[in-house]
């Protein structure tokens, strides 16, 4: 296996130039190029060099999670971009049927746009998001594109042009006085995109300011990436890679933990040797990996894998953090996997795992109130329900209070759940749509939930 490698992108328009392809039948090919001119895909040579296995195609779980799939668009909506590329429509009219499209995917869900956005003195902060109390997203302007553009991801929108986040974020001074003026916050999550497309000499200077700014109140810098599985050569041959890791160091030498909230969806991803490799450079910094994935039909959806997943995870010195519930945005009926049948999935494989793999904390939906974990399926007064708990809170207060939903073998959100036991609302719900009235932007009321 290779110690360093040229990076080289694939994408639409010219995925047919991988190697690998000339064995994929046209029809295969066919439906990349019809789906993909909807929901954006890119990826790169490691990733299909050392990730997919392409005998198993169109199986293998690594080439569904890179490639636009037939069935990511309704029928419907596959139709109609197929037909407009039949009759060999030009490209202006493609991309007007695709925005139409995509504005019917749930470009926004859980007001990842409008409810989030902190403000200083009244003037409100682009590229930040603060929904839980403790943790203050930052969306560096340079770092908004991904090794990838997972479609059941919610930052899909961004990708396409679609999203109306603003990343006025090169300025890390406005971040600063924000967290003078909020001593509440301890930690900053560094997002995107994966800000680790950044040269180290940006991330520096965002990273080296806030450094030096001393806050008392700053404990935490977390990083949100999947550069370790899809670039592991970040951390290894790129022509800054030691440059970063002496960065990553810095923040640890300050005194100040560093976490990796890393995506890894498939086992597979920690084959590689250059995988392993980067793992153990970055922990090398000081810095502690938490792992994170969405529960994904076609991919993941079976508890052996996993069992995998979280052991691989733990032996390599990383730790499981959370199991999402796909949401409600993109390719969402592709991926989707009921709440129940998500509970069975986890608890058949967490029941299954020593002790140092139960870190990990789901299935957890990423949804409007806040982080809601599906705690299981039990009876109460000869009702069968759903019991659930906020992990976060809009509210902190929610946290960790149980709360009970009609069973629903079907549903796969929380806006598809009732209250059980005869009540007519969920016992956050008065005050969070009291928040919506007070703070909703009027134009994204499809985000009542
Ligand atoms: C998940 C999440 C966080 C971080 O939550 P932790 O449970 O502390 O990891 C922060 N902000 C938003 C909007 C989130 O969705
Ligand atoms: S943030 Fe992660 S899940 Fe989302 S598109 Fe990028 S690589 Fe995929």
């Amino acid at each position: 296996m290779q110690t360093s490698l040229k990076y080289k992108a694939y994408s639409l328009n010219n995925f047919r130039d991988i190697p690998q392809m000339a064995a994929v039948p046209e029809q295969l090919k066919r439906d990349m190029e019809v789906v993909g001119h909807v929901l954006p895909f890119k990826t790169n040579n490691f990733v299909v060099d050392h990730l997919i296995d392409w005998g198993n195609v169109p199986h293998d779980p690594l080439f569904v999670l890179t490639f636009p799939q037939r069935d990511m668009l309704l029928p419907a909506h596959y139709a109609t971009i197929a037909d407009l590329l039949d009759q060999g429509a030009d490209s202006s009219e493609i991309k007007v049927a695709a925005q139409h499209i995509r504005l019917q995917l749930n470009p926004h869900p859980a007001g990842q746009v409008s409810h989030n956005i902190p403000s200083l003195e009244g003037e409100p902060l682009d590229g930040m998001q603060h929904k839980y109390r403790e943790t203050v997203l930052f969306f560096p302007s340079q770092g908004q594109t991904c090794h990838a553009y997972c479609s059941f991801c919610f930052r899909w929108p961004q990708f396409v042009g679609l999203s109306d986040l603003k990343f006025a974020s090169r300025e890390v001074d406005r971040l600063i006085e924000y967290l003078q003026a909020n001593p509440q916050v301890s930690d900053v999550l560094f997002t995107g995109g994966d800000p680790l497309i950044m040269s180290a000499r940006n991330l520096a200077q965002y990273i080296e300011p806030l450094l030096a700014a001393d806050l008392p109140n700053l404990r935490r810098i977390r990083i949100g990436t999947k550069s370790l599985s899809f670039w592991p050569y970040r951390f290894l041959s790129d022509d800054d890679s030691e440059d970063l890791l002496a960065l990553l160091r810095k923040v640890s030498d300050s005194g100040r933990h560093l976490a990796f909230m890393a995506h890894f969806n498939h086992p597979r991803e920690l084959e590689p040797q250059p995988v392993r490799q980067a793992i153990l450079r970055v922990r090398q910094t000081g810095a502690v990996i938490r792992t994170q994935s969405p529960l994904l039909r076609h991919i993941n959806d079976d508890p052996a894998v996993w069992i995998d997943l979280w052991n691989r995870q733990v032996d390599l010195g990383c730790i499981p953090y959370y199991m999402f519930i796909a949401r409600d945005t993109g390719a969402q009926h592709y991926f989707s996997v009921p709440l129940v049948q998500a509970w069975e999935i986890f608890r058949a494989a967490y029941s299954r795992v020593s002790g140092l793999c139960r870190t990990v904390r789901g299935p957890s939906m990423s949804a409007n109130p806040g982080k809601v974990q599906v705690l299981g399926v039990s009876e109460v007064m000869g009702e069968k329900v759903l019991q659930l708990r906020f992990i976060q809170g809009r509210n902190p207060d929610w946290v960790h209070r149980p709360f009970l939903a009609k069973y629903d073998e079907n549903a796969t959100w929380l806006n598809e759940l009732q209250p059980a036991l005869g009540e007519t609302r969920f016992y956050y719900q008065e005050e969070q749509e009291r928040f919506y009235r007070e703070n909703l932007a009027a134009d994204h009321p499809e985000d009542y939930e």
